[in-house]
């Protein structure tokens, strides 16, 4: 078996609130028969930074939003705020649920040890705040304001500004981090080919242009005003939520927020597994890009995946050749450490996919994973609606139908009837991601945290939580400190179970 790792994943959602349908043109003849007749939400925000820079998530071009973003967050939050007084939550299955700077609600998921439970958790994040959209909704219709509040999966809104999805990893640590470092940000900088979610980005001279990745030209931003050339990549900020003397948590903030349950799959699975290799010993030295944040840009841009970009000794690679060196050196550390023979279903699952997925840029044959990587589901779903009505790439009702597609409701958005229609595939079921909403993964700390959560919230105490501490409120202050996140049991949480229930 590979070495067990904890992560975990954050997601930041865009939120607007649109006009009445009839208002907003909806998204029809979309290829998918039962899809909703108007998406009335996309007519709320463009997707892409392409939109007016107008300082909110109203519509660029389109009718005046109703409620402001901001607004809307504060509906959407308004439950939770009655029975947490405060809009950064911890829940009882062990995520965090917060309302940051920037209005954009925020769910990270508990530590979780299987990227199949992960993806579990992740979902059952969009299942929690779609029933938090529908109660805000009701709420709206209660008190007669018009318009609909939407939540999306994706990284840029109609206002140019560009929220992330961020990936936790567990390492161990050690000296040579700086070293996993330089391994790792060409990683971080090619997975886009397989695991972006597919983005319509306007041209200088007009016109658009589908691009692997919503986060790469935000990346470039990022980049420019900063000093260390990985900083925006691998936040480097020191804070394990663990024992710091053992390990260190891995930051990054590089990746496109994913809806295709196999495109979170991989894009964490394939960490996952270069990281043991990298955790072991093995170096990837040669790989360093010249010049890593014009070079995701570029790889973003460029849908054949095969120009080349300069690496730092000179020699000039495709993404996709670096993709396939990544994916070499994988397999054959796994072979060689005798690993192979023991992974675990998903992680079959995740080599299975990455090889797939560059043998379909490499034939230029996206149909080998039109179901699986969101890029390729996605542009699948755009070139069939703009052939059907003779379409432009930039024509406003395909930058809607693209954005339907990160929409997370169930009725509204696009995945569930993709994945009904198998245009989608599935990595969980819907029971394993109902009860990931209510239960904590068993196997990590989280379990001890869900636990805890739970049973303040049957007594009605006061508590305080955090990823590593609990504690009672109460005259006696208790408070436990959990720096072991492999860790499910704990017998001086056992003690403050006992106390919450006395
Ligand atoms: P912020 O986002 O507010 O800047 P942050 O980066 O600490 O703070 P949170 O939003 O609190 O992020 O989410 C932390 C994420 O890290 C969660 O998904 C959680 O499951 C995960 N996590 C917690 N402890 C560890 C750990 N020891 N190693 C790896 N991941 C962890
Ligand atoms: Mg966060
Ligand atoms: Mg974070």
């Amino acid at each position: 078996m590979t070495a067990r790792r904890i992560f975990g994943v954050e997601t930041e959602y865009g939120i607007t609130c649109a006009p009445p349908a009839g208002r907003g043109a909806g998204v029809s003849g979309a290829g998918i028969s039962d899809a909703p007749p108007s998406s009335d939400g996309a007519a709320g925000a463009r997707e892409g930074a392409e939109g007016a820079r107008d300082g909110g998530a109203g519509p660029a071009g389109g009718p005046p939003a109703v409620v402001t973003a901001d607004d809307a967050a504060r509906y959407l939050f308004r439950k939770v705020v009655q029975w947490g007084r405060s809009s950064n939550v911890f829940l009882r299955n062990g995520a965090r649920l917060y309302l940051d700077v920037g209005s954009h609600p925020e769910y990270a998921t508990a530590e979780c040890d299987d990227v199949r439970q992960l993806v579990a958790n992740d979902r059952a994040g969009e299942a929690i705040l779609d029933e938090m959209t529908e109660d805000a909704n009701a709420l709206l219709a209660e008190e007669g304001v018009p318009g609909t509040i939407h939540l999306f999966k994706n990284n840029v809104d109609s206002a140019g500004n560009s929220f992330g999805c961020h990936e936790n990893y567990l390492v161990r640590r050690r000296r040579d981090f700086q070293a996993m470092g330089e391994a790792l940000i060409p990683f971080f900088i090619t997975r886009q080919i397989l695991t972006g979610a597919g983005h319509i980005r306007a041209r200088a001279g007009g016109g658009a242009s589908y691009a692997f990745s919503q986060r790469a030209d935000q990346m470039w931003d990022a980049m420019s005003s900063a000093t260390t050339r990985s900083r925006p990549i691998i936040n480097t900020r020191d804070e394990p939520h663990a024992d710091a003397d053992l390990y260190r948590r891995m930051h990054v903030i590089v990746g496109d927020s994913s809806v295709a349950e196999t495109t979170t799959m991989l894009k964490v699975g394939m960490t996952d597994l270069l990281l043991g290799m990298l955790e072991d010993g093995v170096r990837v030295r040669d790989l360093a890009l010249a010049e890593p944040m014009r070079a995701i840009r570029e790889i973003s841009h460029d849908m054949t995946a095969t120009s080349p970009v300069e690496l730092a000794s000179g020699r000039r690679m495709s993404a996709l050749q670096m993709q396939e060196e990544f994916l070499a050196r994988v397999t054959a550390y796994l072979d060689s450490t005798g690993q192979t023979a023991e992974l675990t279903d998903v992680q079959r699952r995740v080599l299975e996919l990455w090889e797939r997925g560059l043998r379909a840029l490499r034939e230029q044959d996206p149909t080998l994973v039109e179901t699986e990587l969101d890029w390729a589901i996605k542009g699948r779903l755009l070139d069939r609606y703009r052939s059907k009505h003779t379409l432009g790439l930039d024509d406003p009702r395909v930058a809607r139908l693209s954005l339907a597609y990160h929409d997370i409701s169930p009725q509204r958005g696009l995945a569930t009837t993709l994945a009904r229609r198998g245009l989608m595939a599935r990595v969980t079921t819907d029971e394993e991601i109902a009860d990931a909403v209510v239960n904590p993964p068993a196997s990590t700390r989280a379990r001890l945290r869900g636990e805890f959560v739970a049973a303040a919230q049957e007594r009605r105490r006061d508590i305080t939580v955090d990823w590593v501490h609990l504690k009672i409120n109460d005259a006696a202050q208790r408070t436990v400190v959990l720096k072991d996140p492999f860790s499910p049991v704990d017998e001086r949480v056992d003690a403050l179970l006992a106390a919450l229930r006395v």
